[in-house]
């Protein structure tokens, strides 16, 4: 298969392919759309096994963002930076600086930040070589850790789903969360805070043991939580944790976490709509992320100082993509995955419609 025939390259405006010999940088950038504005979405450094295989994750992810920052309201495109190496034993100043002056040549259409294996002190090499970059440190742009604000859009959206699914506030429902790391751990303390009882796992026993003490939870081993008597479940580690296997093991009515996809695929969306449960879409619930870093991108693009109320504001405009979702799944009897994909890709089309018209 020819890399225009893959299922993967559909809608992509470009994909580019850079390499640097002196600091053995090899990476890719995926822009798929800019029609909302320019694309932003996160650098990976993983040490994938051949070309293709980062070339393929950095296409789902850079489609993934388009669909994320638009449901998210937010002036931006989707667009995703991989590179190919080990985050543990290849990193070094020039391969960042060299990965900035790649981000450059882009001109403007693509703006990166963190994501796995990056941190904000290797993007400080990127900046010196470009200004399209967010996630730094230190600055009044800056907009620091995306994870409360994600913990806070996961709340308000679990809040949400619990009012649709069983007609009621948290106090007292019984959430069960799987991974209590950044997002986890501060979605723990808010769920605790409005009166929620929680049962927590995690492959990190000391953070486990840690967050539930605090929150006065129970734990569970990491492969009993999907057995647990629980009204919502909140996947909070890595993707993939609702598939055919799980599925059937989970009591809860409402599935509703940080992770980012959380669905095997398009058909476990289907199969849980069919079991009665009510699905908040990830890349919707979980927003608030990308929202933080709209803002510092915006900030920066102004000369200005990072603005939480700006930020603020949009969660709320978040909170209300998330009720359409559900309206309409609900008034049209569909999934609530295939649903937030539809006005996603309107949304896009009706921008890039706009933007050809202009
Ligand atoms: P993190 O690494 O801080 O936390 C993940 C936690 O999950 C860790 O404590 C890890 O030990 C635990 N974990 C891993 N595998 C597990 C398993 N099988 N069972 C139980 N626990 C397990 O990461 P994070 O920043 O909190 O992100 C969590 C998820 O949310 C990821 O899917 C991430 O892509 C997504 N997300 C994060 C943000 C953000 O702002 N950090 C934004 C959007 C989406």
């Amino acid at each position: 298969m020819t890399l225009f025939d893959s299922p993967s390259f559909e809608g992509h405006e470009g994909v580019h392919a850079f390499s640097d010999e002196k600091s053995g940088l090899k990476t890719i950038i995926a822009v798929h759309s800019t029609a909302r504005g320019p694309a932003a979405g996160g650098c990976r450094m993983w040490p994938y096994p051949d070309a293709e295989a980062a070339l393929e994750d950095a296409l789902r992810l850079s489609r993934a963002m388009s669909f994320k920052n638009a449901m998210a309201d937010l002036d931006l495109g989707g667009g995703k930076a991989v590179i190919i190496g080990d985050a543990r034993a290849q990193k070094t100043p020039a391969l960042f600086e060299a990965f900035g002056a790649c981000v450059d040549q882009l001109g403007g259409r693509y703006w990166t930040a963190e994501d796995v294996g990056v941190s904000p002190a290797d993007l400080t090499h990127a900046r010196k070589r470009t200004r399209y970059v967010a996630g730094l440190e230190g600055h009044p742009a800056a907009s620091g850790d995306p994870s409360p604000v994600t913990a806070e859009g996961v709340f308000r959206g679990v809040r949400l789903c619990v009012q649709r699914a069983l007609g009621r506030d948290l106090d007292g429902v019984r959430i069960a969360i799987q991974g209590v790391g950044h997002v986890g751990g501060y979605l723990a303390d808010k769920l605790h805070a409005a009166g929620a009882k929680l049962i927590l796992t995690d492959v990190n026993a000391e953070q486990l043991h840690a967050v539930a003490a605090r929150t006065e939870s129970k734990v569970v081993a990491p492969g009993a939580i999907f057995d647990v008597d629980c009204d919502v479940f909140a996947p909070c580690a890595l993707g993939g944790a609702i598939n055919a296997e799980t599925l059937p093991r989970i009591k809860a009515r409402v599935i509703a976490g940080g992770a980012n996809n959380q669905l095997a695929d398009a058909e476990t969306g289907r199969a849980l709509f069919n079991h009665g449960m009510l699905y908040a879409p990830d890349y919707v619930i979980n927003g608030g992320g990308i929202i933080n870093v709209a803002g510092e991108i915006r900030a920066l693009e102004a000369g200005e100082a990072f603005d939480p109320a700006w930020v603020d504001a949009k969660l709320d405009r978040l909170a209300k993509t998330l009720e359409e979702v559900l309206d309409r799944a609900l008034a049209e009897h569909r999934p609530t995955n295939e649903v937030a994909t539809e006005i996603a890709k309107a949304r896009i089309t009706i921008a890039a419609e706009k933007r050809a018209a202009a």
